[in-house]
């Protein structure tokens, strides 16, 4: 089975979506591995998203991303990753809301930067995200 690194980003436990998007993740057939609250610090937030370190709005990710504390979880399914993608649907939640309506992101996010949820894109990503967060944890 794949795993996937899942995030409720600090808008989602804000908005007390908590409970709505795992009911989502477990009816969809994900199996919640891991799960743990972290509060991010620009260190932590900035390494998280390096691949991004050079774009206009990295400076406002990070003051976002360490706003409060986020939920991070390893799911587990198969084909894990890109049906998670799947299910939070387009980064910009103003897009979400009008052609993915049925996506976490259309239920919580706001617009293209508080979108309320993470996943991974790929299965290398995957494993680099959850070493980040769950050293303990190997994906094989
Ligand atoms: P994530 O990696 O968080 O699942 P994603 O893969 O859909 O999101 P990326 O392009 O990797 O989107 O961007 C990472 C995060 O940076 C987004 O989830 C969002 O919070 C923020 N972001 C992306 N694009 C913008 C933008 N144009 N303006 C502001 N913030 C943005």
């Amino acid at each position: 089975n794949e795993k996937t690194l899942a995030m409720i980003k600090p808008d989602g436990l804000f908005g007390n979506y908590t409970v709505r998007i795992k009911n989502v993740i477990l009816e969809s057939g994900f199996i919640i591995f891991k799960e743990k609250v972290v509060q991010l610090d620009e260190d932590s937030a900035a390494s998280f998203y390096a691949e991004h370190s050079t774009r206009s709005f990295f400076s406002s990710l990070v003051k976002y991303m360490t706003s409060g504390p986020v939920l991070v979880m390893v799911l587990e399914k198969e084909n894990a990753v890109a049906d998670w993608r799947t299910l939070i649907g387009p980064t910009d939640a103003r897009k979400a809301k009008i052609s993915h309506p049925h996506s976490i992101r259309a239920l919580c996010g706001l617009d293209s930067e508080k979108n309320c949820v993470h996943g991974s894109d790929s299965t290398q990503s995957a494993e680099r995200e959850i070493s980040f967060f769950f050293k303990e944890v190997s994906t094989g």
